[in-house]
């Protein structure tokens, strides 16, 4: 694994352009250099270089960051951001006593048995497996930690599929690693990885996830372990692959939010292709984050209440019944957004919740 060290050089070519300030959502809302990337590398540099220590103040400016990726898309000095800041989070959890606790509450006696507690308990509400005997395709699924508890998207799952004679494999994923990244556990991350790893090459004709977020972790794994990348796609590119068609009875209003995390959505206007009587208004900056980004609203909460107040205004401008979105994570900064910019009639749902309340599927 990667030490900051080993980032001397990417930190070097950064060339101080500021592009990654007209991208930034949190340099947007606090005129804070230190809070975006080209602020952040220039105190990392100067760690790299034993100027500056790791201190709580530069790990203030670290945990000020959504992850949403934004500037590393734009990045002219093609700096992977993110990874960095990921390590340097690493480097300073390890000094620190608060991570000898978060090691705990990540471990196998908190985490771990939260999920088998939760996947034991939801286990009478979740559908009877299909089980075919020529199947037509053979289907990988990564079970992101919320739905591993909540059994709702596996029934949402078996609704829009019924028709299709496709095997859906469902082994015991650990988490996806990225609450663990998050907070500088990189042994934990390592852990869930390298497990994973071995149950993503079983024998399956595609790999999908239910989470925009699991997904883009799992892609990520190559990055920080030097494995072979992961094909993994969101259940929509199925959905969309599929050719599945959803009629509703009713004429529905809905518009899209885009996870940070979600790499491509060419798949939801194919998907609505194929849905009858669904009308679509695009919202302003649909692709900008909700404001949720795990810890982040809880170590900033007045940024993200920004965050969340203005996703929830974009939303209602549209006068639509639902806002429909592919990451748990997601569904609860819409909610607060929506809540906080006082919508009460647009209903946030995920992209297989919606589909699944079509009166046909065919
Ligand atoms: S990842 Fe997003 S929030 Fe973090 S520095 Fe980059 S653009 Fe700003
Ligand atoms: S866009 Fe990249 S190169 Fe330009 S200032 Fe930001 S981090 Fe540095």
């Amino acid at each position: 694994m990667k030490k900051l060290k080993d980032f001397q050089n990417e930190l070097n070519k950064c060339s101080k352009c500021g592009l990654c300030q007209d991208v930034c959502p949190i340099f947007e809302l606090s005129s804070n250099e230190c809070a975006v990337s080209k602020g952040k590398f220039i105190m990392l540099h100067g760690v790299t270089k034993g100027d500056l220590k790791l201190s709580k103040n530069i790990n203030k400016y670290i945990d000020m960051c959504l992850k949403c990726g934004k500037c590393n898309n734009s990045c002219s000095a093609g700096i992977d951001v993110c990874q960095i800041l990921n390590t340097a989070k690493y480097e300073y959890m390890n000094g620190c006593f608060i991570s000898k606790i978060v090691k705990f509450l990540h471990g196998s006696f908190i985490f771990g048995n939260f999920i088998r507690f939760g996947k034991l308990i939801s286990k009478p509400f979740r559908p009877k497996k299909n089980v075919s005997k020529n199947p037509t395709m053979k289907v990988l699924y990564f079970k992101g930690c919320v739905n591993q508890v909540c059994p709702k998207t596996d029934n949402y799952l078996h609704k829009i599929f019924k028709n299709r004679d496709i095997e859906i494999i469902d082994p015991d994923f650990d988490c996806c690693g990225l609450p663990f990244l998050s907070e500088g556990n990189m042994e934990r991350f390592e852990q869930a990885a390298k497990y994973n790893l071995k149950l993503l090459s079983t024998d399956c004709d595609y790999i999908v996830a239910d989470c925009a977020s699991c997904e883009s972790t799992v892609k990520d794994y190559s990055k920080y372990f030097n494995t072979e990348p992961v094909e993994i796609y969101p259940w929509g590119n199925l959905i969309a692959l599929q050719k599945i068609h959803f009629k509703f009875n009713k004429n529905i209003k809905v518009t899209f939010h885009k996870p940070c995390h979600l790499s491509n959505d060419a798949f939801f206007s194919q998907i609505l292709g194929n849905c009858e009587n669904v009308e679509y208004t695009e919202m302003k900056d649909y692709d900008s984050c909700c404001g949720m980004a795990g810890t982040f609203a809880i170590k900033n909460s007045n940024l993200a209440k920004k965050l969340m107040t203005k996703k929830g205004k974009n939303i209602s401008e549209t006068n639509t019944d639902y806002v429909i979105t592919t990451c748990p994570a997601c569904i609860v900064g819409l909610k607060a957004g929506l809540f906080l910019a006082g919508n009460r009639k647009t209903k946030v749902v995920s992209l297989l919740e919606f589909l699944a309340k079509a009166d046909e599927i065919n």
